[in-house]
């Protein structure tokens, strides 16, 4: 189908945040250190597989949190830092994001071993690093344990707020209220972190526009300093996809929910850094993904973490809903001194050049790609080119094809089109159902 049709359709993808995407990594044999070619300049990922909940519509590697599995998680992922050693610190590290799961259940302690473990990798990490990051549940925030982690170089807190509704806070099995979520928020801007950001979620069970719009109200008035808003694609093998294999909110709603808070946000002195993200931070709120979708590498460490050499991407053991499985071969592979990478996709020379081409698409500055990959891009993708400018998604402006406001709208439109036939077929039955 065109773009034209799929825009017309009100056809809803997912968000587009990497190329090849996961689901369609293959097991991956003999893989080896040496094979790896990374930029100069790297980001960092660590994975703390570890909840206080399992929220249904949660498609990331999680499981319980129990303390002793995280003592012999935390050991193992510091032995995995050490077996980087050689690559961390030969690079410039210019992020560093520790995601989940719910990194903030880390005792300081733990945070401070796992930090150390990565400044003996690389002495300059913390000074080097832009954006050193934490992801939070909101009634994880506590003043005097985020003020340690700050102690410790933590300057961006990633909240998972998703909605400010108790009802619908509840049914995605939450244990936290509305009033917690704007309470860690509050906590946070005390504690003066250069960077707050809340994610907000479109289209989760029983929320309506009218109930989305009042989530966004009380966002604004808490004013943190960047927003990141998701519709959320349900995966068929969460919790919640298994409940509505149909989807929930239909997705001209979710595009309806987008261009709320894009009108919003603008209203109140935000600027769209992408296409679901708003920032009052002039360099956009998101470092260490601005970065690696313009292409920087990413060495990502722990369970179900993926990394992004140029040549090949990869990934430990993941499950959705065995957590508890892939953590226990990610630590006996770390434990007996091998990798742990179980999947992956080599990059051919077109896979990389959809991967700039898709990593850049909102600003995609023309003559860096013909020089890059010696071929315009209007004539290698000339199809989708000429529909992006039909359709009024896109204009050119000096050397860049540059998104519009109906461009960034349907961006994960467009950006799908310019998948390869060979990642179409691989990703086949993972997709996310609607
Ligand atoms: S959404 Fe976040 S808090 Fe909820 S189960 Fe997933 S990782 Fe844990």
């Amino acid at each position: 189908m065109k773009l034209n049709e799929k825009i017309n359709d009100y056809e809803f993808q997912p968000e587009v945040y990497a190329y090849p995407t996961a689901r369609c990594y293959k097991k991956l044999d003999g893989f080896s250190v040496a094979q790896l070619k990374f930029t100069d300049e790297i980001n960092v990922y660590l994975h703390i597989p570890f909840c206080s909940q399992l929220c249904t519509f949660c498609g990331y590697l999680k499981t319980l949190n129990s303390e002793t599995l995280r003592k012999e998680y935390i050991s193992a992922l510091i032995k995995e830092i050490k077996m980087y050693e050689e690559i961390i610190g030969d690079k410039k590290v210019i992020s560093v994001n520790i995601g989940g799961g719910t990194p903030s259940l880390l005792q300081p302690n733990e945070l401070g071993e796992i930090i150390d473990a990565l400044k003996a990798a690389n002495e300059g990490i913390l000074n080097n690093a832009k954006e050193v990051s934490i992801e939070a549940t909101p009634e994880s925030v506590e003043y005097e344990k985020f003020k340690e982690f700050k102690d410790l170089g933590i300057n961006r807190v990633s909240i998972g707020v998703e909605s400010f509704v108790d009802k619908e806070i509840g049914v995605a099995g939450r244990h936290n209220d509305g009033q917690v979520s704007s309470n860690a928020v509050k906590t946070l801007k005390e504690l003066r972190f250069r960077n707050v950001v809340c994610d907000l979620m479109i289209g989760i069970e029983d929320q309506t526009e009218k109930t989305f719009s009042d989530s966004l109200d009380t966002m604004i008035e808490l004013d943190p300093d960047t927003v990141e808003v998701y519709a959320l694609g349900v995966i068929p093998s969460t919790m919640i996809g298994k409940r509505h294999p149909k989807g929930l909110m239909g997705n001209r709603e979710k595009y309806e929910c987008y261009e709320i808070a894009r009108k919003k946000f603008l209203e109140k002195g935000y600027f769209q850094s992408c296409h679901n993200r708003y920032s009052k931070l002039p360099e956009g709120g998101y470092l260490q993904e601005d970065t690696v979708f313009r292409g920087a590498s990413l060495i990502g460490l722990g369970a179900g973490a993926r990394s992004y050499a140029q040549n090949i991407h990869y990934r430990n053991p993941f499950e959705v809903l065995d957590g508890k499985g892939a953590i226990s071969r990610y630590m006996n592979k770390i434990n007996s001194g091998s990798f742990a990478v179980e999947t992956g996709i080599f990059l051919s020379g077109d896979e990389r050049m959809r991967r700039y081409a898709i990593g850049n698409i909102e600003s995609l500055d023309l003559h860096k790609f013909s020089n890059l990959f010696g071929a315009e891009f209007s004539t290698v993708f000339k199809e989708v080119y000429s529909e992006m400018i039909s359709t009024g998604c896109a204009y050119e402006a000096g050397s860049k094809l540059k998104l519009t406001a109906k461009g960034l709208l349907f961006r994960d439109l467009i950006a799908r089109q310019l998948f390869s036939s060979r990642v179409e077929a691989l990703e086949g039955p993972y997709r996310a159902t609607v």
